[in-house]
């Protein structure tokens, strides 16, 4: 395995795929990897789980320029743990992933009764499934979804739902989480 000093990326070729570096070397357990760029909100979680499992990390700002020249809150942050405990930490993100989309599908779910969605995008849906009751098949899709994750407050309606994005197969639903109105349905 080879490591990019640049991009602190592990990868299997001696070229960086990302930057093109042509110098990389033989990754060592103490290099620092890239492990993932998410909120920073997300990544405050992840940091006090890696400390308690004594995962030496380092988070970095990542964002857009303009708004950091602004002086910004940069909105991401990316997550470095050392080579050795690579696979640990991608372990426990997968884990708390799981977690998560358990606890989310649980709070639809205990409230199914509630969703309900514009009268135009279920007409679409009837359209597309062939199917009358395009509620139940939602429901089930929520049910199946693989991951479901919170996308962070609306800030374009009233009161203080959150996004929640339900990945299930063929679609992927958005739900508000306080009027549990479907926003919208990505067929894919
Ligand atoms: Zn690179």
């Amino acid at each position: 395995m080879n490591y990019c000093e640049n991009c602190h990326i592990v990868i299997h070729a001696s070229r960086c795929p990302a930057c093109g570096g042509k110098d990389c070397r033989e990754v060592r357990e103490e290099d620092f990897c890239l492990l993932l760029e998410r909120k920073a909100s997300d990544c405050a979680v992840l940091k006090e789980v890696f400390e308690g499992e004594d995962i030496p990390c380092v988070a970095m700002p990542s964002g857009n320029g303009f708004r950091s020249s602004l002086g910004l809150r940069l909105e991401n942050e990316k997550l470095f743990v050392p080579y050795a405990q690579l696979e640990q930490a991608k372990e426990l993100v997968r884990a708390l992933a799981a977690r998560e989309t358990e606890r989310l599908r649980d709070q639809i779910l205990q409230h199914a009764d509630a969703l309900h969605m514009a009268p135009r995008l279920a007409r679409r849906l009837v359209k597309k499934w062939k199917a009358e009751d395009v509620l139940g098949v939602c429901k089930e899709k929520i049910a199946s979804a693989r991951r479901i994750e919170d996308g962070g407050r609306r800030l374009d309606g009233p009161g203080s739902g959150h996004f929640l994005f339900c990945y299930a197969d063929g679609a992927m639903l958005c739900v508000d989480s306080e009027s549990l109105e479907i926003l919208s349905v990505t067929l894919q």
